[in-house]
């Protein structure tokens, strides 16, 4: 058995980083496949956001109809309490699932929302699990075991360590935990790359697909050090260091994706894409400050006492707004910093507080009026340029669950939420924040060569993996295969088959998610909660 597929994630990867460092020669390899292959912007879901972004990619489907909306979930419909998302919230099929359930290996490696890992055929590394969990966390029993054999395996810089992330969404202390912070990330990246080589020699699987998220973590943390065009010149020696460690960190992230494509081998079609794409920010917009003022939320007297002026919040507080807010005068809300989003309150039996449901469609429209006019003191300009309403985002059987607004800010970046001295604050350095079009390229034996192809979305990824595993594609995919990169033969000789899900044949490997034993679940949520994530 062969590699057919092979599909690589570059988390936040992004042409306008990218570019110019194919220029100047630091990705050669990625220079000449994409040159061989085709390449395209990758448009991405609202919110531009790793969780639902990956899921989207991974199923084919907008959050509305997949369930994630952001790093966190409601503990129910209706509850102020949040957990940190796992697999259990990917409501539909994944390509991992679909492919396995039609008696395909699949081998994924460092992907969100697989844990509880899926008990598909073949081997699930899951991303986003605290490092003590890994062993629980990787998919089949056993595995995780014999990949600790494999020399330089390291368990605790392999899986999430939350003291050392963190450092992603709040900036390092000084200019010497840098250098050390990004090869943290070269050393992780060679470690996933260890265990694919091992797989793909010793246990092949016919889809294969492994993510790397350090592009999304370094362009975070050291977009100043990448794109100083973005803002001023570097100037200290100090500075002009850290930006070639940047530089050499994607020196070697080209090293690896040359090796990951040889060890596939020239039959294979290879994928790389993006959740999203990456910018500049330079601001924070204080959200629940901006909303307490215009009278749709009231701090708690805890909050009050607390000394949280202008703080950058990062993922460890994020539980924190249950006790921040009074919910008698709260009407309207952001729960976290990562999704943009705001939810209201809404009286639903009748003896709660919030809005009446005869005015919600109001009271929602007015709070978009009020979004809309506010403005930079200084140029008049608009802070909050896209406001999309829930049935706009999320139209879909979960949209219950996703937020009333949804909001796009000026420079990309993303709201506070804790209390503020007022609703817009500039960042003390510039940092990197998403946006909407990542990247897509491909390369294979079927495809066209040398295409720079029409702006594709994210939802095409699926359906373009199952075709290219010659699978049929289910209906209810929101994306598309997009014809215009393949070889003309090549579709005549293997039309594209849309079918519905029920209809495909499902060889009884169990493709929906594992669940954890309820001691499991205790021994996961304790390190959430010790991480913070959970109160
Ligand atoms: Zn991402």
């Amino acid at each position: 058995m062969n590699v057919k597929t092979l599909v690589i994630g570059l988390d936040g990867a992004t042409f306008s980083v990218l570019d110019p460092l194919i220029e100047q020669g630091v990705m050669p390899f990625l220079k000449s496949f994409m040159a061989e292959g085709v390449c395209a912007g990758l448009r991405t879901i609202i919110p531009p956001l790793t969780p639902p972004a990956w899921t989207s990619l991974m199923t084919g489907r907008t959050p509305g109809q997949h369930g994630v909306f952001d790093f966190f979930h409601m503990e129910s419909d209706g509850s102020r309490h949040i957990r940190f998302f796992n697999s259990n919230d990917v409501q539909c099929d994944t390509i991992w699932s679909l492919a396995s359930g039609q008696g395909l290996r699949v081998t994924t490696i460092n992907f969100p929302a697989m844990f509880p890992a899926p008990r598909i055929s073949g081997h699930v590394i899951p991303g986003w699990v605290p490092w003590k969990q890994l062993r629980l966390a990787c998919w089949p029993e056993g595995l995780f075991d014999r990949l600790k054999a494999l020399p330089g395996f390291n368990q605790r810089e392999l899986a999430m360590d939350i003291k050392l992330e963190e450092k992603a969404t709040e900036g390092c202390s000084s200019y010497d935990e840098y250098g050390p912070w990004v090869d943290l990330h070269t050393r992780r990246e060679q470690n996933l790359f260890d265990i694919l080589n091992h797989l793909v020699r010793e246990e092949p699987s016919e889809l294969t697909a492994i993510l790397f998220d350090g592009v999304d973590k370094l362009q975070h943390l050291c977009w100043r050090f990448l794109r100083p065009q973005d803002d001023r010149p570097l100037e200290t020696e100090q500075e002009l260091r850290l930006r070639e460690v940047c530089i050499d960190y994607f020196r070697k992230l080209d090293g690896l994706l040359e090796k990951i494509c040889a060890l596939a081998g020239p039959e294979a079609t290879v994928v790389m894409a993006s959740d999203h794409g990456f910018g500049p920010t330079y601001e924070v917009f204080h959200i629940n400050t901006w909303l307490e003022q215009h009278g749709y939320l009231a701090w708690s007297e805890a909050a009050r006492s607390h000394d949280t002026q202008g703080a950058l919040l990062g993922v460890g507080q994020v539980a924190r707004h249950t006790w921040m807010l009074d919910w008698n005068r709260t009407k309207a809300f952001a729960t976290t910093p990562t999704s943009n989003g705001i939810y209201i309150l809404v009286n639903r039996d009748g003896n709660s507080p919030g809005v009446q449901p005869s005015e919600y469609l109001s009271f929602r429209q007015q709070l978009i009026d009020d979004l809309r006019a506010f403005r930079d003191p200084a140029s008049g300009e608009a802070i909050v340029t896209g406001i999309w309403t829930r049935e706009e985002a999320f139209s879909g059987p979960h949209s219950e669950a996703a937020p009333d607004l949804t909001l796009m800010l000026r420079d990309g970046g993303l709201v506070g939420i804790l209390p503020a001295a007022g609703p817009l604050s500039r960042r003390p350095v510039m940092g990197g924040a998403h946006r909407p079009v990542g990247i897509f390229a491909a390369k294979g034996p079927e495809l066209r060569r040398g295409l720079m192809a029409d702006e594709l979305s994210i939802l095409d990824v699926a359906p373009t993996v199952l075709y290219s595993l010659g699978l049929a594609v289910p209906m209810e995919m929101q994306g598309r295969v997009p014809e215009e990169i393949y070889q003309e033969a090549v579709l005549k000789a293997r039309p594209v088959r849309r079918v519905l899900t029920r209809e495909v044949a499902v060889n009884g490997h169990g493709s929906g998610p594992g669940k954890l034993s309820e001691e499991d679940e205790q021994v996961v949520m304790e390190r959430l909660r010790e991480l913070g994530y959970v109160e």
